[in-house]
């Protein structure tokens, strides 16, 4: 039994030691800390800027900076009760994508849609872990972009959304863990 119990724990480590390797450990939290929470993520890198009205009115700045994250592995620490969840209205018609947000502070901490269920997307902003920027980002739906809001030096600009996914474009450029 001993013996059983030595190899279930040694293989226990192993998984753990491999999960712990492969993808990066992101920490969150809201602006007035009720809510905190932590996540997996296999795509880090904040590349992407998006311009949309959703993004822009939601975060109250620029744009917006989603990553993407396993919606598994999401762990709210604290602050359950005061997450609340809007669905942004777009064109008449509520989005089937939740944004959840702190209902205390109105920080914005991620957004889950069931058209892909396993993923997660914290809001960059919400994140507090150090995170490596990109050599140039990506700016989506620029047709949406106020006129006197600046985008960074040498981007990447697309109408609405470049060609590839968040899990592309780490692959692509290397950055995937
Ligand atoms: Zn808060
Ligand atoms: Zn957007």
């Amino acid at each position: 039994m001993g013996a059983v119990y030595i190899v279930w724990f040694i293989f226990h480590c192993w998984v753990s030691i491999v999960i712990l390797l492969v993808v990066m450990r992101l920490e969150g939290s809201c602006h007035c800390r009720a809510v905190q929470f932590a996540c997996d993520s296999h795509t880090p890198v904040p590349y992407q800027i998006c311009y949309c009205s959703v993004c822009r009115k939601v975060g109250g700045g620029l744009g917006t900076v989603n990553l993407g994250a396993s919606h598994d592995s999401l762990a709210v620490r604290c602050g359950r009760d005061s997450i609340k969840v809007y669905r942004a209205i777009i064109d008449g018609k509520r989005a089937e994508s939740q944004r959840s947000f702190c209902g205390e502070c109105s920080a914005m901490l991620w957004l889950w849609d069931p058209s892909w269920p396993h993923l997660l997307h914290p809001f960059a902003a919400a994140i507090d872990t150090p995170m490596t920027p990109p050599d140039r980002f990506v700016a989506a739906c620029m047709d949406s972009k106020r006129e006197w809001v600046p985008v960074p030096a040498g981007v990447e600009a697309y109408a609405r959304y470049g060609p590839l996914s968040i899990d592309e474009w780490h692959k692509e450029h290397g950055k995937y863990v």
